[in-house]
């Protein structure tokens, strides 16, 4: 089998099962549905249960972290205003990378409330030259479009806004330009370092999709650098890319149920990293075995 028959066969199924698997909230998106609330003072989640979206109050204006699928775009802005928000405030949205899921209700925003756009200077010049790396219609929503960035942001850059600094490193592998974000937070009188890894999902590191993608092939490696460049980091809220990342559901019920912050946790970075460095050391070998089929 040549490469590009196993893309037809193996990938494109594999593909069509992911869509299927996405039908029923393309179809209705409120089934993905949750109730804002507040993470810590100034932070709130106004995300869904597919994909994180954070609201920051800086004093001066708000910022939210990522806008999730164009469908869901009514949700996000009901959700603003059920946080005691205005969505007119949002001034700036800053990507955590470049895929659809997390750019797609942007540019409809923008229209709604003139909101800039601001993405890392990789990936926006990454998705400018080959479109398909951000999954614009490759899926049942044919409206999702690259929007045009309004800001680049650079490795190291410090966003400000108001009483807010947030610090942007980048941490290639899931996208060339995944930026994770940094900033201190208070709760009850103290301040905490907040966390979010910017693009964690590993499907994108596998062979198959690299091949599609015209990725890197070093990705993996990439992402695998990344994990060991943010290590450090003294996160105690550690705030997901995707609910899955950093368990957002379940800490929220449990917020529900028993009360205190479960977000404020200083575990949940590491334990994070940890799986996500076991699950990728696991891809480079796939990749090594599926790489012999296609060389021998
Ligand atoms: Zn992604």
């Amino acid at each position: 089998m040549t490469r590009e028959e196993y893309l037809k066969t193996k990938y494109y199924e594999c593909y069509d099962e992911y869509i299927a698997k996405y039908k029923e909230f393309y179809a209705n998106p409120s089934i993905a549905r949750i109730e804002p609330f507040k993470i810590a003072d100034g932070l709130y989640y106004v995300g869904d249960r597919k994909v994180c979206i954070h609201l920051i109050d800086t004093g001066d204006g708000l910022i939210l972290i990522d806008s999730g699928y164009i469908g869901a775009a009514h949700l996000l802005v009901d959700s603003i205003w059920r946080a005691g928000f205005d969505p007119k405030n949002v001034l700036w949205i800053i990507h955590t990378h470049g895929h659809y899921d997390h750019f797609g209700a942007s540019d409809e925003f923008r229209r709604m409330y003139g909101t800039k756009l601001a993405i890392s200077k990789v990936d926006a010049e990454s998705v400018r030259l080959k479109p398909h790396r951000a999954h614009v219609n490759k899926d049942s929503f044919p409206y999702a479009k690259i929007p045009a960035f309004d800001y680049e942001i650079e490795d190291g850059e410090i966003f400000k806004l108001g009483n807010v600094e947030i610090r942007c490193i980048l941490t290639p592998g899931h996208t060339d330009g995944v930026l994770s974000l940094f900033f201190n937070v208070t709760d009850n009188g103290n301040t905490y370092l907040a966390g979010l890894f910017g693009g964690a999902g590993v499907r994108a590191l596998t062979l198959p999709y690299i091949w599609y993608n015209e990725s890197f092939t070093d990705c993996p490696q990439q992402m695998l650098n990344s994990i060991e460049k943010i290590w450090n980091e003294p996160v105690m809220v550690h705030l997901g890319n995707h609910p899955y990342n950093n368990r957002t559901i379940e800490k929220r019920e449990k917020q529900l149920k028993e009360g205190g912050n479960p977000f404020i946790s200083p575990d949940s970075w590491h334990i994070f990293l940890g799986d996500l460095k076991e699950k990728v050391e696991k891809i480079i070998k796939d990749n090594k075995e599926l790489e012999k089929k296609f060389t021998e």
